[in-house]
């Protein structure tokens, strides 16, 4: 029956007068109806009349209402129903067996399940299958929960655009589609009401991708503040009586920092390196990666956007050093001392090339982290080809990693060996932190070298390691 209206419709837009009903409404004033004027329902009704919409509110206190949205009616809910299509129903679940009477106002409606729960799993089913329940011969809509009445009020210039819509009839998802786009919104159909639940959960989802790389990047920090803690702060007092501690504040920070990013950035790029060897150990890409390759493959983006903080924080440190108190009095001290006993310093450009070199490569490698954080933003990848996002996340990505290695390996030069580095016979902070990026940086090397290359390419081209050999039956067509 919907679909033979819709055909009838002479004008583009979708018609939203009652199905059973003959109240006809020019197209420029279709009239949609929303369920409840709390803070949702008054929202959504002024998004609609900007839109062009009729609004008719329902309320159990049509008279007493203290809706003041002009140009909208407030009526009773039976009298509301029966004079538009769509109902939004902007009121609490709890409160929907106020519907149940009204069934046969609401047969052949479209309702719009706009209802939230305050935990997961509040009920034993989603609420919009609890509304289609209650009303069976309705056709129920999940959709708009995800958008808040702040947002909505806020119109078309809020960037919260995306609305998710499921529903069993086609028909039904067509109708609120085209509210929404007509309301500035881009919906995205989810498919069938089974949906409902995960749509609802949306918005108590707590940073679920981010959850991993935070833990790693406390961890991180908390392990590595503690072990340059002991090693430089607690041994000067344990062995030389020397209190620097005042050292924590920035010196401890700019080493925590580095050491960090540089052991995020490299955990962004290894699960890749390790699962083009898992492919290339089983000859095949169709069998699926370990759980724990999978979980850690989706948060590579969150690891890479912590380990950028980081950096971030790291070019923030050294920035602010040469206005340190203790760097100002050291060198005051240091050259009033070389003049005291007439000494001179000849110029080393060893040391030069050095210190240049590892602030050059330092600066370039941030350079580039900057501009893989920006191509992850998704106004900037959706923008981009696969061609072009795989060539700066993956090629850039590992020069990135290469830059930043190096400019650790210069910070060190040839301090490891000597000896006196070793305190309590424990490394370096920055030398532990070269580990995984060189174990990164060599698998990744490998795996460019022209036979690997080509065995990789063939594989995720479909080719399957003794696929020819294999026994005639197995390549048998499953239908004959
Ligand atoms: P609200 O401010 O509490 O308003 C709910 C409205 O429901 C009331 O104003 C009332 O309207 C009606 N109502 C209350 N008790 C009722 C009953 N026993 N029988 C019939 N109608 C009753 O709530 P809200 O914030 O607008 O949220 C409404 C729905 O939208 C909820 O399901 C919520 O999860 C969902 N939601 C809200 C937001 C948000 O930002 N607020 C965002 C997404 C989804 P009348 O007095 O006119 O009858």
């Amino acid at each position: 029956m919907m679909g033979q209206e819709r055909s009838e419709e002479k004008s583009e837009c979708v018609s939203l007068s009652p199905m059973r009903e003959a109240v006809p409404a020019p197209p420029e004033c279709e009239r949609v109806c929303v369920f409840g004027t709390g803070d949702l329902g008054r929202s959504l009704g002024l998004r609609l009349l900007q839109a062009g919409y009729g609004v008719v509110f329902g309320s159990r206190r049509p008279h007493s209402s203290s809706l003041l949205l002009h140009g909208a009616q407030v009526l009773g809910h039976a009298a509301a129903a029966q004079s538009a299509l769509l109902i939004f129903i902007a009121v609490q679940r709890e409160h929907y067996d106020f519907l149940v009477p009204l069934a046969n106002q609401l047969k052949g409606k479209v309702l719009v399940d706009v209802s939230n729960n305050l935990r997961k799993n509040q009920y034993p089913e989603a609420n919009a299958e609890y509304l289609q329940s209650l009303v069976p011969g309705a056709e129920v809509v999940k959709g708009f929960n995800t958008l808040s009445a702040w947002s909505l009020q806020n119109g078309p210039s809020d960037a919260n655009r995306q609305v998710y819509i499921c529903g069993d009839s086609v028909e039904a998802k067509q109708v609120v589609m085209a509210v929404a786009t007509k309301l500035g919104l881009s919906a995205l159909d989810q498919g069938s009401l089974s949906v409902a639940r995960e749509l609802e959960d949306f918005p108590l989802q707590l940073f679920p991708q981010w959850r991993l790389p935070l833990r790693i990047a406390i961890g991180l920090s908390a392990a590595f503040f503690f072990y340059l803690l002991i090693r430089d702060i607690i041994y000067a007092y344990a062995t030389q009586g020397e209190d620097i501690s005042f050292r924590i504040m920035v010196s401890l920070a700019n080493q925590v920092c580095p050491i960090v990013s540089l052991i995020m950035l490299s955990l962004c790029y290894l699960p890749g390196v390790l699962a083009s060897f898992l492919q290339l150990y089983r000859g095949t890409k169709y069998r699926r990666f370990p759980n724990w390759l999978d979980s850690w493959m989706l948060c590579r983006k969150q690891l890479g956007l912590l380990s950028l903080g980081f950096a971030f924080l790291h070019v923030l440190y050294t920035l602010i050093l040469p206005i340190r108190y203790y760097l100002m009095f050291w060198v005051t001290e240091h050259t009033v001392s070389l003049i005291r006993e007439n000494k001179t310093t000849t110029f080393d450009t060893t040391t030069a090339w050095r210190g240049d070199s590892y602030l050059s490569l330092g600066i370039l490698g941030f350079g580039l982290y900057v501009l893989l954080g920006i191509t992850s933003l998704p106004s900037v990848s959706n923008v981009l080809s696969w061609r072009e996002f795989s060539f700066v996340q993956s090629k850039l990505g590992h020069l990135t990693l290469l830059l930043c290695t190096a400019h650790t390996y210069l910070y060190g030069w040839n301090r490891f060996l000597s000896s006196s580095i070793y305190k309590w016979y424990t490394p370096p902070g920055y030398m532990l932190c070269l580990v995984l990026p060189s174990v990164v940086l060599l698998l990744k090397l490998l795996l460019i070298t022209p036979c690997v290359d080509r065995t990789i390419t063939r594989i995720r081209q479909g080719w399957e390691r003794g696929a020819d050999q294999r026994n005639p039956k197995d390549s048998q067509p499953l239908i004959p």
